[in-house]
Protein backbone atom coordinates (compact mmCIF):
# COMPACT_ATOMS: atom_id res chain seq x y z
CA UNK A 1 0.00 0.00 0.00
CA UNK A 2 1.09 3.46 -1.05
CA UNK A 3 1.08 6.68 1.09
CA UNK A 4 0.46 9.55 -0.70
CA UNK A 5 0.53 12.97 0.82
CA UNK A 6 -0.01 15.63 -1.87
CA UNK A 7 -2.75 16.12 -4.72
CA UNK A 8 -0.21 15.99 -7.35
CA UNK A 9 1.20 12.21 -6.66
CA UNK A 10 -2.63 10.59 -6.15
CA UNK A 11 -3.50 12.21 -9.68
CA UNK A 12 -0.75 11.00 -11.11
CA UNK A 13 -1.05 7.38 -9.78
CA UNK A 14 -4.62 7.33 -10.71
CA UNK A 15 -3.90 8.95 -14.73
CA UNK A 16 -1.15 6.11 -14.52
CA UNK A 17 -3.85 3.50 -13.28
CA UNK A 18 -6.47 4.68 -15.66
CA UNK A 19 -3.82 4.69 -18.82
CA UNK A 20 -3.24 1.22 -18.29
CA UNK A 21 -6.54 0.40 -19.39
CA UNK A 22 -9.08 -2.25 -18.02
CA UNK A 23 -8.56 -0.90 -14.49
CA UNK A 24 -11.31 1.39 -12.02
CA UNK A 25 -10.48 3.17 -9.25
CA UNK A 26 -13.08 3.21 -6.11
CA UNK A 27 -12.03 5.68 -3.41
CA UNK A 28 -13.63 6.23 0.01
CA UNK A 29 -13.36 8.93 1.94
CA UNK A 30 -12.96 8.64 5.54
CA UNK A 31 -12.29 11.42 8.36
CA UNK A 32 -9.99 8.21 9.88
CA UNK A 33 -10.19 6.50 12.85
CA UNK A 34 -11.08 3.29 11.13
CA UNK A 35 -13.65 1.05 12.02
CA UNK A 36 -15.93 -1.82 10.60
CA UNK A 37 -18.32 0.68 9.10
CA UNK A 38 -15.61 2.20 7.19
CA UNK A 39 -14.13 -1.40 6.29
CA UNK A 40 -17.42 -1.88 4.67
CA UNK A 41 -17.04 0.74 2.24
CA UNK A 42 -13.37 -0.46 1.34
CA UNK A 43 -14.92 -4.21 1.07
CA UNK A 44 -17.28 -2.77 -1.09
CA UNK A 45 -15.11 -0.45 -2.96
CA UNK A 46 -12.97 -3.89 -3.62
CA UNK A 47 -15.75 -5.89 -5.29
CA UNK A 48 -16.04 -3.61 -7.52
CA UNK A 49 -13.12 -2.22 -8.37
CA UNK A 50 -9.58 -3.07 -9.70
CA UNK A 51 -7.76 -0.31 -7.49
CA UNK A 52 -9.13 0.89 -4.39
CA UNK A 53 -7.66 4.56 -2.70
CA UNK A 54 -9.14 5.54 1.07
CA UNK A 55 -8.52 9.48 1.86
CA UNK A 56 -8.18 10.17 5.55
CA UNK A 57 -8.34 13.56 5.97
CA UNK A 58 -9.94 15.50 9.04
CA UNK A 59 -11.85 18.17 7.12
CA UNK A 60 -11.45 21.39 9.00
CA UNK A 61 -13.89 23.43 6.91
CA UNK A 62 -16.87 20.94 7.97
CA UNK A 63 -16.57 21.42 11.56
CA UNK A 64 -18.00 24.45 13.20
CA UNK A 65 -15.83 26.77 16.13
CA UNK A 66 -17.41 24.83 18.69
CA UNK A 67 -17.19 21.78 17.60
CA UNK A 68 -15.02 18.75 17.95
CA UNK A 69 -12.13 19.34 14.93
CA UNK A 70 -9.70 19.81 17.57
CA UNK A 71 -10.08 16.48 19.66
CA UNK A 72 -11.53 14.39 16.80
CA UNK A 73 -9.69 10.67 16.64
CA UNK A 74 -6.51 10.48 15.10
CA UNK A 75 -4.96 6.94 14.70
CA UNK A 76 -2.92 6.84 11.71
CA UNK A 77 -0.60 3.63 12.58
CA UNK A 78 -3.99 2.21 13.28
CA UNK A 79 -5.64 3.56 9.87
CA UNK A 80 -2.88 2.13 7.82
CA UNK A 81 -2.69 -1.17 9.05
CA UNK A 82 -6.54 -1.48 8.70
CA UNK A 83 -6.36 0.13 5.05
CA UNK A 84 -3.36 -2.62 4.75
CA UNK A 85 -4.93 -5.68 5.99
CA UNK A 86 -8.45 -4.75 4.07
CA UNK A 87 -6.36 -4.47 0.56
CA UNK A 88 -6.13 -1.10 0.05
CA UNK A 89 -3.53 0.27 -2.92
CA UNK A 90 -3.20 3.80 -1.61
CA UNK A 91 -3.95 5.57 1.54
CA UNK A 92 -3.86 9.15 0.48
CA UNK A 93 -3.45 11.80 4.23
CA UNK A 94 -2.82 15.06 2.97
CA UNK A 95 -2.18 17.76 5.69
CA UNK A 96 -4.55 20.52 5.99
CA UNK A 97 -2.77 23.14 3.95
CA UNK A 98 -2.73 21.25 0.47
CA UNK A 99 -6.45 20.89 0.43
CA UNK A 100 -6.30 24.43 2.05
CA UNK A 101 -3.44 26.33 0.36
CA UNK A 102 -4.15 29.36 1.18
CA UNK A 103 -6.67 28.93 4.11
CA UNK A 104 -10.35 28.50 3.72
CA UNK A 105 -11.07 29.06 0.62
CA UNK A 106 -12.74 32.07 -1.64
CA UNK A 107 -14.39 29.46 -4.24
CA UNK A 108 -16.78 26.80 -2.25
CA UNK A 109 -19.19 24.46 -3.15
CA UNK A 110 -23.12 24.46 -1.61
CA UNK A 111 -25.58 22.50 -2.09
CA UNK A 112 -28.64 25.20 -1.09
CA UNK A 113 -31.68 24.08 1.01
CA UNK A 114 -30.25 20.64 1.73
CA UNK A 115 -27.68 21.75 3.03
CA UNK A 116 -29.55 23.35 5.85
CA UNK A 117 -31.84 20.64 6.40
CA UNK A 118 -30.93 17.92 9.20
CA UNK A 119 -27.79 18.17 10.18
CA UNK A 120 -27.08 21.21 8.29
CA UNK A 121 -29.86 23.09 10.65
CA UNK A 122 -27.86 22.37 13.68
CA UNK A 123 -24.01 22.56 12.57
CA UNK A 124 -24.27 25.18 10.49
CA UNK A 125 -21.64 25.37 7.25
CA UNK A 126 -21.13 21.62 7.87
CA UNK A 127 -22.54 20.70 4.55
CA UNK A 128 -20.52 23.27 2.71
CA UNK A 129 -17.52 22.24 4.22
CA UNK A 130 -18.51 18.73 3.19
CA UNK A 131 -19.91 19.25 -0.05
CA UNK A 132 -16.51 21.35 -0.78
CA UNK A 133 -13.94 18.65 0.21
CA UNK A 134 -15.62 15.82 -1.61
CA UNK A 135 -15.45 17.96 -4.73
CA UNK A 136 -11.99 18.78 -4.25
CA UNK A 137 -11.39 14.49 -3.41
CA UNK A 138 -13.30 13.33 -6.71
CA UNK A 139 -11.33 16.33 -8.76
CA UNK A 140 -8.42 15.43 -7.76
CA UNK A 141 -9.03 11.20 -7.85
CA UNK A 142 -11.30 11.35 -10.43
CA UNK A 143 -12.78 7.60 -9.30
CA UNK A 144 -15.11 6.14 -11.26
CA UNK A 145 -16.52 5.54 -8.11
CA UNK A 146 -17.14 7.11 -4.75
CA UNK A 147 -18.27 4.89 -1.46
CA UNK A 148 -20.67 6.61 1.08
CA UNK A 149 -22.01 4.96 4.33
CA UNK A 150 -25.72 5.16 4.93
CA UNK A 151 -25.01 6.19 8.46
CA UNK A 152 -24.73 9.80 7.54
CA UNK A 153 -28.26 9.82 5.40
CA UNK A 154 -28.30 13.77 5.38
CA UNK A 155 -24.67 13.56 3.68
CA UNK A 156 -25.42 10.90 1.51
CA UNK A 157 -28.54 12.98 -0.36
CA UNK A 158 -25.97 16.69 -0.15
CA UNK A 159 -22.85 14.41 -2.01
CA UNK A 160 -25.30 13.18 -4.63
CA UNK A 161 -26.82 16.36 -5.25
CA UNK A 162 -23.69 18.28 -5.59
CA UNK A 163 -22.40 15.22 -7.72
CA UNK A 164 -25.30 15.27 -10.07
CA UNK A 165 -25.35 18.69 -10.62
CA UNK A 166 -21.49 19.56 -10.98
CA UNK A 167 -21.66 16.86 -14.07
CA UNK A 168 -19.24 14.58 -12.00
CA UNK A 169 -18.27 11.40 -13.46
CA UNK A 170 -17.70 9.83 -10.61
CA UNK A 171 -20.79 7.11 -9.65
CA UNK A 172 -22.05 7.18 -5.80
CA UNK A 173 -22.35 4.36 -4.04
CA UNK A 174 -24.25 3.83 -0.83
CA UNK A 175 -23.56 1.40 1.89
CA UNK A 176 -25.41 -0.15 4.41
CA UNK A 177 -25.21 1.04 8.27
CA UNK A 178 -22.72 -0.88 10.21
CA UNK A 179 -23.83 -1.27 13.64
CA UNK A 180 -22.32 -3.13 17.02
CA UNK A 181 -23.75 -6.12 18.19
CA UNK A 182 -26.22 -4.22 20.58
CA UNK A 183 -27.21 -2.40 17.91
CA UNK A 184 -25.32 0.83 17.72
CA UNK A 185 -24.03 2.47 14.87
CA UNK A 186 -20.79 2.29 14.39
CA UNK A 187 -18.68 5.72 14.59
CA UNK A 188 -15.33 7.43 15.07
CA UNK A 189 -17.32 9.76 17.42
CA UNK A 190 -18.33 6.73 19.44
CA UNK A 191 -14.83 6.64 21.67
CA UNK A 192 -16.05 10.38 23.28
CA UNK A 193 -18.52 8.18 25.18
CA UNK A 194 -18.23 6.67 28.59
CA UNK A 195 -19.48 3.54 29.61
CA UNK A 196 -22.84 5.06 31.10
CA UNK A 197 -23.26 7.35 28.02
CA UNK A 198 -22.69 4.50 25.05
CA UNK A 199 -25.73 2.54 27.05
CA UNK A 200 -27.84 5.97 26.59
CA UNK A 201 -26.63 6.20 23.29
CA UNK A 202 -28.43 2.94 22.44
CA UNK A 203 -31.44 5.11 22.69
CA UNK A 204 -30.80 6.19 19.19
CA UNK A 205 -30.85 3.04 17.42
CA UNK A 206 -33.96 1.62 19.20
CA UNK A 207 -36.29 4.99 18.38
CA UNK A 208 -34.63 4.54 14.77
CA UNK A 209 -36.04 0.21 14.76
CA UNK A 210 -39.46 1.38 16.59
CA UNK A 211 -40.41 3.12 13.72
CA UNK A 212 -39.11 0.80 11.40
CA UNK A 213 -40.82 -1.94 13.12
CA UNK A 214 -44.06 -0.13 13.31
CA UNK A 215 -43.87 1.05 9.41
CA UNK A 216 -43.37 -2.39 8.76
CA UNK A 217 -46.93 -2.97 10.23
CA UNK A 218 -48.05 -0.44 8.10
CA UNK A 219 -48.29 3.06 10.17
CA UNK A 220 -47.77 5.37 7.03
CA UNK A 221 -48.11 8.78 9.22
CA UNK A 222 -45.43 10.79 9.94
CA UNK A 223 -46.56 12.16 12.98
CA UNK A 224 -46.99 8.23 14.40
CA UNK A 225 -43.67 7.15 13.50
CA UNK A 226 -41.95 10.29 14.83
CA UNK A 227 -44.47 10.07 18.22
CA UNK A 228 -43.21 6.53 18.53
CA UNK A 229 -39.19 7.55 18.70
CA UNK A 230 -40.18 10.24 21.13
CA UNK A 231 -41.76 7.24 23.35
CA UNK A 232 -38.53 5.42 23.21
CA UNK A 233 -36.56 8.45 24.11
CA UNK A 234 -38.90 9.64 27.07
CA UNK A 235 -38.63 5.95 28.45
CA UNK A 236 -35.12 6.53 29.03
CA UNK A 237 -34.30 8.11 32.63
CA UNK A 238 -34.40 12.06 31.87
CA UNK A 239 -30.33 12.71 32.08
CA UNK A 240 -29.58 16.27 31.69
CA UNK A 241 -27.25 15.42 29.24
CA UNK A 242 -28.81 13.54 27.09
CA UNK A 243 -31.00 15.74 24.38
CA UNK A 244 -32.93 14.94 21.08
CA UNK A 245 -31.57 17.52 18.01
CA UNK A 246 -34.23 15.84 15.51
CA UNK A 247 -36.43 13.04 14.96
CA UNK A 248 -37.71 13.34 11.47
CA UNK A 249 -39.39 11.77 8.77
CA UNK A 250 -37.92 12.87 5.28
CA UNK A 251 -37.59 12.53 1.50
CA UNK A 252 -34.36 10.38 1.24
CA UNK A 253 -33.37 12.79 -1.74
CA UNK A 254 -34.63 16.41 -0.61
CA UNK A 255 -34.83 15.55 3.01
CA UNK A 256 -37.51 17.76 3.04
CA UNK A 257 -40.22 16.59 6.00
CA UNK A 258 -43.03 14.51 4.68
CA UNK A 259 -46.59 13.64 5.99
CA UNK A 260 -46.64 10.23 4.67
CA UNK A 261 -44.08 7.44 4.61
CA UNK A 262 -43.68 5.35 1.23
CA UNK A 263 -41.12 3.15 0.22
CA UNK A 264 -37.80 4.59 0.13
CA UNK A 265 -38.63 7.72 2.80
CA UNK A 266 -35.71 8.36 5.49
CA UNK A 267 -36.15 8.26 9.36
CA UNK A 268 -33.36 9.31 11.23
CA UNK A 269 -32.64 10.44 14.24
CA UNK A 270 -29.68 12.67 15.99
CA UNK A 271 -28.89 13.47 20.29
CA UNK A 272 -26.83 14.82 22.11
CA UNK A 273 -25.23 12.59 24.83
CA UNK A 274 -22.93 14.87 26.68
CA UNK A 275 -20.91 17.02 24.27
CA UNK A 276 -20.89 13.59 21.39
CA UNK A 277 -23.32 14.93 19.18
CA UNK A 278 -24.75 10.83 17.52
CA UNK A 279 -26.83 10.34 14.24
CA UNK A 280 -28.68 7.47 13.36
CA UNK A 281 -31.53 6.52 10.57
CA UNK A 282 -33.12 3.72 8.43
CA UNK A 283 -34.46 3.74 5.35
CA UNK A 284 -38.36 2.73 5.10
CA UNK A 285 -39.60 -0.42 3.07
P1 LIG B 1 -16.23 9.51 8.59
O1 LIG B 1 -14.81 9.03 8.72
O2 LIG B 1 -17.00 9.41 9.85
O3 LIG B 1 -16.35 10.80 7.87
O4 LIG B 1 -16.93 8.43 7.64
C1 LIG B 1 -16.41 8.13 6.38
C2 LIG B 1 -17.43 7.33 5.64
O5 LIG B 1 -17.73 6.13 6.36
C3 LIG B 1 -18.75 8.08 5.46
O6 LIG B 1 -19.26 7.86 4.16
C4 LIG B 1 -19.62 7.48 6.51
O7 LIG B 1 -20.99 7.53 6.21
C5 LIG B 1 -19.12 6.04 6.53
N1 LIG B 1 -19.47 5.40 7.79
C6 LIG B 1 -19.19 5.86 9.03
N2 LIG B 1 -19.74 5.05 9.96
C7 LIG B 1 -20.39 4.07 9.28
C8 LIG B 1 -21.15 2.92 9.67
N3 LIG B 1 -21.39 2.64 10.95
N4 LIG B 1 -21.66 2.15 8.69
C9 LIG B 1 -21.44 2.45 7.38
N5 LIG B 1 -20.73 3.50 6.95
C10 LIG B 1 -20.21 4.30 7.89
Amino acid sequence: MQVLRTVAELRRWSRTLRATGGTTLGLVPTMGALHAGHASLIRAARASCTHVAVSLFVNPTQFGPDEDFARYPRAFEADCALAESEGVDVLFAPPVEELYPNGPDPTFVEVHALSDRLDGQSRPGHFRGVATVVAKLLIAAEPDRAFFGQKDAAQVAVVRRMAHDLLLATEIVVCRIVRDADGLALSSRNAYLTPAQRAQALTLSRAVHRAEALAAEGERRASMLIASAHGVFAAEPSEPEFRIDYIALVDAATLEPVDTAVPGTLFAVAAWVGTTRLIDNAILS
